[in-house]
């Protein structure tokens, strides 16, 4: 009999293909006295699990294909750091030495230490961490314990019939093998839309269904199943009606994917023949090479925080300078590298930052105001951007921009940097063209005055809906709000594209609602012809670049902007 289950859908896409179920999250791990003679050996052999482990980790990572985005290796490479990382390492030497333990149980009790700090963070994304820690630990437990985790493929025959990776929870390394085999899903127990099966399996472009309680035992080994990643359904055994239904639809998704195909080379072009550029956002110098395959017309937003997290100390301007030119000389059009955005959502060192936790940090220290707060760590970055402006067209973006104040201080950190240079007798473009990040509702509402001052705008519309609805864009509590097509950020989103241009000077949107195919007729329609985002969204939207007609959006947006009430407004908007 047929079954449907219901978790959270975070990776689009269907698939129909037998059970695999993967076991062994869970480890039985018993604590026993050792000698005081043999604690030493004890020690030992809890280092030589440590180096397995972190050697198996390398051997993942050095199997990451060519051409992967590069929050793939990101994910490994913070498995890496942790599992080196002393408060893990020194404090189960401690424990093993002080109690006089067994490895195991004195790694559980490193492990439990950790698990309890993540979990006193307020901040949902922090939270994930936690996730990290024990999937860390799990890997040295099974090389103690000599324990293997039962991984379809993993050391055996690869995985080749078709298949749906059910499992409580996985770890980006296992993902990343099973990705290379015949895994056409994953449906997990645990995890939200951020968590790390999520992210993966997004980038990867494996459908995937989250937080599905229960699902190893209510899913049987090798049984049929249909997992519906956009919705978050699984159909277990299902009937030959429904069958036929969603292999119908995995035919249109798989031609609608082909003809999208075709439009990579074609131009951004309405119906109406207005131009529209589309660029994309990148995280990692690898990824220029994924935007330019989609056929981004070059980069919008680079986000250089990356650089400096999931790893230890910060990194040096010659280390900047090396990754800024690799990318800028790697991308044809032109390229926006966005100087640091540290802080709230974005942290460093796994979270563990000194000094007490901010009550807001999203309201904190963060992006422009931590460089201009710190400016020896701004001024290392600058002098890296401006020396790989020299290999392309750069273009420096400042996140979090409220104050013209902000804006004249970073402008004037990057004169005196440029200054340095040129006695210094470097090379440095002769124009840099510096735009503001519109993301707090200050800036929208005094765009006309901040655009005199910079030479292009970039809405930022995750941060930007963040501070106008006041919803923390990482707390699961109060996403139900988040809301793109609430008024006041459409009017929020309209003045800065009116004062942008008033002003000549170029207007992009780079936050996720430039990359959401149902709003881009909104966004032509509200004047905007640049967008940044996604390269896996880039075809998607030109395609419906292509099939609107512009000047007949606007004249509708107009009207709905005029609308007396919400309701008035929630219906233009449904009929755009
Ligand atoms: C935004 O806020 O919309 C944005 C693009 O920046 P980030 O998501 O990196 O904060
Ligand atoms: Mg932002």
């Amino acid at each position: 009999m047929s079954l449907w289950l219901s978790g959270i859908g975070v990776s689009r896409g269907i698939a129909i293909a037998r059970v695999q179920k993967l076991h062994g999250g869970d480890l039985e791990i018993a604590e026993y006295t050792v000698a005081p003679e043999e604690l030493e050996r004890e020690v030992e052999r809890f280092r030589d699990a440590q180096q397995q482990a972190l050697a198996q980790l390398r051997e993942v990572r050095s199997k990451i294909p060519a051409g992967t985005p590069g929050d793939i290796a990101a994910f490994i490479d913070t498995h890496l750091l942790m599992l080196d990382d002393r408060s893990l390492v020194d404090s189960t030497i401690g424990h093993i030495r002080s109690a006089g333990i067994n490895a195991e149980a004195a790694l559980r009790r490193s492990r439990d230490a950790l698990v309890a700090v993540f979990e006193q963070m307020e901040d949902p994304y922090l939270r994930t961490r936690r996730d990290d820690v024990e999937h860390v630990v799990s890997r040295v437990q099974r090389v103690l314990t000599r324990t293997e985790r039962e991984l379809p493929g993993g050391g055996q025959a690869p995985l080749t019939e078709p298949t749906v990776i059910v499992a409580d929870d996985i770890t980006p390394a296992d993902i990343i093998l099973l990705s290379q085999q015949a895994v056409l899903a994953f449906v997990t127990e645990y995890g939200g839309p951020l968590s790390h099966t999520a992210i993966l399996a997004r980038s990867l472009g494996i459908p995937a269904v989250v937080g599905l309680h229960n699902a190893r035992r209510l899913l049987r080994e090798s049984e049929l199943v249909i997992v519906d990643g956009e919705h978050g359904h699984v159909l277990a055994d299902p009937d030959d009606k429904a069958l036929e239904h969603y292999r119908r639809k995995q035919d249109q998704q798989v031609q609608d994917r082909r003809l999208l195909q075709t439009l990579r080379d074609k131009p951004a072009i309405s119906g109406d023949g207005v131009e529209v550029r589309l660029q994309a956002n990148i995280e990692l110098p690898e990824d220029a090479a994924v935007a330019e395959a989609n056929g981004a017309a070059g980069i919008g937003l680079y986000r250089t925080e990356f650089l400096y997290m999931n790893r230890k100390g910060l990194p040096t301007e010659e280390e900047q300078y090396q990754a800024y030119s690799r990318v800028v000389s790697a991308v044809k059009g032109p390229i926006t590298i966005r100087t640091l955005d540290l802080g709230a959502d974005k942290q460093v060192d796994s979270g563990q930052r000194q000094g007490p936790t901010p009550n807001n940090p999203a309201l904190g220290l963060r992006a422009i105001r931590l460089c201009l707060k710190e400016p020896e760590l701004f001024r290392v970055q600058m002098r890296a951007l401006l020396r790989a402006s020299a290999h392309g067209q750069v273009r420096i973006m400042l996140p979090m921009i409220s104050s013209l104040s902000e804006l004249r201080q970073a402008k004037a950190l990057m004169a005196v940097c440029r200054a340095e240079l040129v006695r210094e007798g470097r090379a440095v473009a002769d124009r840099i063209p510096v735009g503001a990040m519109i993301e707090v509702p200050a800036a929208a509402i005094s765009s006309a005055l901040l655009a005199r001052e910079v030479d292009f705008f970039s809405i930022g519309t995750n941060d930007l809906i963040q501070y106008t609805l006041a919803i923390d864009r990482v707390d699961d509590e109060v996403n139900y709000l988040y809301d793109p097509l609430h008024p006041a950020v459409l009017r929020l989103i309209h003045m800065t594209i009116e004062a942008g241009h008033k002003a000549g000077i170029e207007v992009s949107m780079c936050g996720e609602m430039a990359g959401d195919v149902r709003y881009t007729r909104l966004l032509l329609g509200l004047g905007l012809t640049d967008f940044s985002m996604h390269p896996a969204n880039v075809l998607e939207v030109k395609r419906a670049v292509r099939d609107a007609r512009v000047g007949e959006l606007r004249s509708k947006v107009a009207d709905i902007m005029q609308a007396a009430s919400l309701d008035d407004f929630a219906s233009l908007l449904a009929a755009l």
